[in-house]
């Protein structure tokens, strides 16, 4: 399960690199944005998002061959959060992409409060979403500017305040350099675990309206887990968050799982609703016996 997220690692490594050269001058995706990228001509910015999201009838393929994602229907309440399921090549990446817009749907529509997601301008619905990736998103320069970059005109008070937030004040203020803490390339002397939370820290300060959250499965010490689960639900809290999940205790939380297998929809539901369908899920959570380990 460690090649899950294979698609999104690649953007990271993407924005790391472009983030290396531009210092965080320059907001990514006014650079990602390209030729083919073009907004339809009667796109829109959107100025504030509930975020309730559906998707009706999506079809989608990356070549000519196969479908990617076969017939995907689901509705989203603002505000909720969405676990998608399933084993590595299921489609959960790729519905993300779809969501930002990093690829169209072929047909189908997706929809963000009553509006299709083409008559909205790229980068306007791209504000709107937070990122928290298993590789954090983070640049050379300095811990303050890796946070303000979620909102270039965030005074110091508000960079530090959404550290506090995210759990990631108090480890912050114990280097000698504090929030002027040069982070090199390699991002040496922090922990991914530490990583994780500047990142929650940027988005928080982002403050979008739908989130991305992309599970981490690799190890991080129980301590600073905590943490990140801790500051990952305050950031949760009244945004719209779709997390490709690994963990029983996540997806049980969610309000809705999409169960997912070779691009099509195998199951919706809560957990309960699931775990009564005696299903597919049901199945791959009796497997796992134990509450705390990954079921996907
Ligand atoms: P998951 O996130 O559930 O592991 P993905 O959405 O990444 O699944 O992948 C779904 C399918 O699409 C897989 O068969 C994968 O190989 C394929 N795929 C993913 N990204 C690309 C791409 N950029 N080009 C071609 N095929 C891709």
């Amino acid at each position: 399960s460690r090649q899950f997220t294979r698609p999104l690692n690649d953007l990271a490594n993407q924005f790391n690199t472009l983030l290396s050269a531009i210092a965080g001058a320059e907001r990514v995706f006014d650079i990602l944005d390209e030729e083919e990228e073009k907004d339809d001509q009667f796109a829109e910015s959107i100025q504030t998002v509930e975020g309730h999201v559906s998707f009706k009838e999506v079809y989608f393929s990356y070549n000519d061959h196969d479908k990617t994602i076969k017939d995907l229907s689901f509705n989203v309440n603002a505000g909720d959060t969405v676990a998608l399921v399933g084993p590595t090549g299921a489609g959960k990446t790729t519905i993300i992409h779809l969501l930002s817009r990093f690829y169209n749907a072929q047909s189908g529509q997706i929809m963000i409060d009553d509006r299709d997601i083409t008559s909205i301008k790229r980068e306007s619905l791209r504000e709107k979403t937070g990122f928290v990736l298993q590789d954090s998103l983070l640049f050379q320069g300095t811990i303050r500017e890796n946070i303000r970059y979620g909102r270039l005109d965030a005074t110091d008070q508000e960079v530090e305040e959404a550290a506090k937030q995210a759990n990631a004040y108090t480890f912050i203020s114990k280097l000698p350099e504090q929030f002027d803490t040069v982070l090199e390339q390699d991002h040496t002397g922090l922990s991914q675990g530490q990583k994780q939370l500047i990142s929650i820290a940027r988005v928080m300060l982002a403050n979008p309206s739908i989130l991305v959250l992309d599970e981490a499965t690799s190890s991080i010490d129980t301590i600073t887990e905590i943490k990140i689960q801790e500051a990952l639900e305050r950031l949760m809290k009244g945004r719209t968050s779709f997390v490709i999940a690994h963990r029983l205790n996540t997806i049980r939380r969610a309000n809705l799982i999409l169960v997912l297998r070779g691009g099509k929809l195998v199951e919706k539901g809560t957990h309960r609703e699931l775990v009564a369908n005696q299903s597919y899920y049901y199945e791959m959570v009796q497997q796992t016996n134990d509450k705390e380990v990954e079921v996907f």
